[in-house]
């Protein structure tokens, strides 16, 4: 299933790829806006088969007719894996690269940071720049959606714990600032189209990743690269801090960071998952 925010704070599911069904009264009216996915996710096992009962009855809305959000629009945490492909370390501190001549290491030395919840923004979003002079980078990530409360949890059980997975924007304030500043200012974590289920998306490490920007490929790889896996993450992370449904890991970002610029169509196609799409403009 693809799961949509959609028309401010209601869900869709979604049937064949151009139309969504309105499920939100699965959930209920009265559960707030910004926590009905995170409720639908805690629930999932009790109401998956209402879903899909309305997604097969339900008045279909076509996907062109409607203003997507953020599928997600407030997860309790985003957890973050810093330099996770090998050909991004490389970029960071080589020749010409953002942090020239200095040494990166890798997720085995960093193991993770948070971004802010409130830096969540959706498709057709406008990433905001803060400030004229600095430069802010797109990073194109998987981000994986926990379904089941996981804490010390073994990767070898880890995709049970999985709900499913989106595409993610882990946009980058360059400079000295700690990781947690710079990647959490609002609008600098574009999920979406839509959640898309686990059962959907049989190996999460054989996703091909694409980024564009004004329709030029910037970032272009498979998740078979990743340092550390899917199941990795979840281990790593589980292992410090308790993961809750809803809760998001951003799993790190390919060689091809790149700055952005007022004006620039920012998008991001993960096989099975769809095409994120945003502008970017200053704040
Ligand atoms: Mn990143």
């Amino acid at each position: 299933v693809r799961l949509y925010g959609f028309a401010d704070g209601r869900l869709g599911a979604g049937v064949g790829h151009e139309h969504l069904v309105d499920i939100t009264g699965v959930v209920g009216e009265e559960v707030a806006q910004h926590a009905r996915m995170t409720s639908l996710i805690a629930r999932w096992g009790e109401l998956a088969g209402a879903v899909a009962e309305r997604a097969a009855g339900g008045e279909r809305l076509p996907l062109e007719g409607v203003v997507l959000g953020p599928p997600l629009p407030r997860p309790g945490k985003v957890i973050a894996a810093p330099v996770n492909y090998r050909t991004h370390q490389r970029e960071m501190g080589g020749e010409g690269g953002v942090y020239e001549g200095a040494k990166i290491s890798d997720i085995r030395t960093y193991a993770g940071f948070i971004k802010a919840s409130t830096s969540i923004t959706g498709p057709g979003g406008v990433v905001e720049l803060p400030f004229a002079a600095r430069r802010v980078d797109h990073e194109a990530e998987l981000g994986v959606v926990i379904g089941r409360t996981a804490a010390r949890v073994k990767s070898a059980d880890a995709l049970a714990h999985v709900f499913g997975y989106v595409p993610l924007l882990d946009i980058t304030l360059r400079g000295p600032e700690d990781r947690s500043y710079r990647k959490s200012f609002d609008t600098f974590t574009p999920i979406g189209p839509a959640i898309v289920t686990a059962d959907e998306v049989p190996d999460p490490g054989s996703l091909e990743l694409e980024l564009t920007v004004n329709g030029a490929v910037r970032q272009r790889a498979g998740t078979g690269d990743l340092i550390y896996d899917v199941p990795r993450l979840v281990e790593l992370y589980s292992e410090a801090m308790t993961l809750e449904p809803g809760d998001i890991i951003a799993t790190g970002t390919p060689d091809g960071v790149g700055p952005l610029a007022p004006g620039d169509d920012v998008r991001l196609a993960i096989s099975g998952l769809g095409e994120l799409r945003v502008t970017v403009g200053r704040r």
